[in-house]
């Protein structure tokens, strides 16, 4: 395994790169690249999405003073980063929780000198680790020596955006607007949403979550080339969850996997880790994150109750009724059930990665580009992959 293989396939198990690894990929070189280019385009841009990627070409283009809006098919911005702001006396991260990199990937978000951004961090090394596998849990706190990233410590990815990312262009966002046909055939683009409304520009960057782009969600007129088609259609999404249970007490260790630590990481098994660890809080909040497969038999359940419920059956059987005598309240978060998202992050590439996001990278007549988590070749899955390849799509868009 390569040392990309090694951190592509860290990331791919939702756990993110050790921090040594980080270490030595920040002293090689600038995790993202934050574009500078000149530019004399005059026209408009229009962005479909407000998630980190959106919400980063937004940044881009206000720096540049170029007319664009966003269009968010959802009352939100933030897409795959969400917070819960009243659960505990902490924010919780629904979606993306660590920074996949050092803390220094933040300012190369930002590329501002001159902004006096002070983000207080976590070492998350978690100290005791175990494994759940055939009915037993089995410690693995060696681990501790070895794993340990970085997590914010009073804010979240959410905060993040919100303090620093969206004051700059927050007017230009136009939400509950899902677009539902863009019209590449004239010499502007009209993007139409579901109660009909159009916009026009000369320029469209598309950076719905691969689901969205294989689902008939939006049509595009013409078709989009085979070439692009193939490619969203050979990366897999699959399913998405996590879900925040406040207890009395901690009866649980820092970090659990089913499956085995080593063999459940290996097979996406579900995580559960403890979400308070080193925050500035006194309560005990559990967290469950999955993906994939496993994530499939919570995510296709009835209710957020039902996904509950079966979380606590399997705490409880774990734990010998400690999670039901515990228990106090839940959050959900089902990223497959959220309409325009519908699942967790792109991960396999039927066709290669680089060939394929090359492909999707390409402009379609001059006019309509493309971003998102998936279009990262070096950091894809990641919010900071998100915004690097919502840069990269204005860049194309706009520089010369
Ligand atoms: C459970 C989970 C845990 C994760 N953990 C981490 C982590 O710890 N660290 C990390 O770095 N990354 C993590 N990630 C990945 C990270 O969240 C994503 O890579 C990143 O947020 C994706 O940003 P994006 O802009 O590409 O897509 P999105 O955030 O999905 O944004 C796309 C936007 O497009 C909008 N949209 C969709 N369809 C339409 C339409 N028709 N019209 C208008 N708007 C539309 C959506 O509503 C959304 O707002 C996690 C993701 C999940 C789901």
């Amino acid at each position: 395994m390569t040392r990309e293989e090694f951190i592509k396939k860290s990331l791919a198990m939702g756990i993110g790169l050790p921090f040594l690894t980080s270490i030595i990929a920040a002293c090689e070189k600038e995790v993202i690249e934050f574009p500078e280019f000149s530019t004399s385009f005059s026209g408009k841009v229009l962005v479909i999405g407000a998630g980190a990627s959106g919400l980063a070409a937004g940044y881009l283009l206000s720096r540049y003073n170029v007319d664009f809006e966003i269009i968010e098919a959802s009352p939100v911005y933030g897409g795959r980063v969400k917070r819960a702001s009243n659960f505990v006396d902490f924010p919780i991260d629904l979606g993306a929780e660590w920074i996949h990199a050092t803390p220094a990937v933040l300012s190369e978000i930002l590329n501002n000198p001159e902004l006096d951004a002070s983000i207080d961090f976590i070492t998350y090394n978690p100290q005791t680790l175990k494994g759940y596998r055939d009915g037993r849990l089995q410690p693995h706190n060696y681990a501790s020596n070895f794993y340990s990233e970085i997590k914010f410590k009073s804010t979240t990815w959410f905060g993040f955006f919100e303090q620093y990312i969206v004051p700059h262009f927050e007017d230009k966002i136009i939400y509950n607007q899902p677009v539902a046909t863009i019209d590449y055939s004239g010499s502007k683009v009209a993007v139409t949403t579901i109660d009909d409304t159009v916009y026009e520009a000369d320029k469209v960057i598309v950076t719905a979550p691969i689901k969205i782009l294989q689902s008939d969600t939006i049509s595009f007129v013409p078709a989009l080339p085979a070439a692009k088609t193939e490619a969203i259609n050979s990366i897999s999404m699959g399913d998405g969850l996590k879900v925040f249970i406040e207890f009395k007490e901690k009866f649980y260790p820092d970090l659990m996997v089913l499956g085995g630590l080593i063999e459940g990481l290996a097979n996406d098994n579900e995580i559960f880790y403890d979400a308070a660890f080193r925050k500035d809080s006194n309560r005990h909040v559990l967290g469950l994150f999955t993906i994939n497969e496993p994530a499939s038999k919570y995510t296709t359940l009835d209710s957020d109750q039902a996904i509950v419920d079966a979380v606590m059956e399997v705490l409880d059987d774990i734990f010998e009724g400690k999670a039901s005598e515990n228990y106090l309240q839940h959050v959900v978060q089902n990223w497959s059930k959220e309409p325009y998202i519908q699942g967790s992050y792109s991960y396999t590439f039927d066709n290669g990665q680089e060939e394929t996001v090359n492909t999707l990278n390409e402009a379609v007549n001059n006019k309509l580009y493309f971003a998102g988590e998936a279009l990262s070749l070096e950091n894809q899955a990641t919010v900071h992959g998100a915004c690097e390849s919502g840069y990269a799509a204005v860049g194309r868009a706009i520089g010369q």
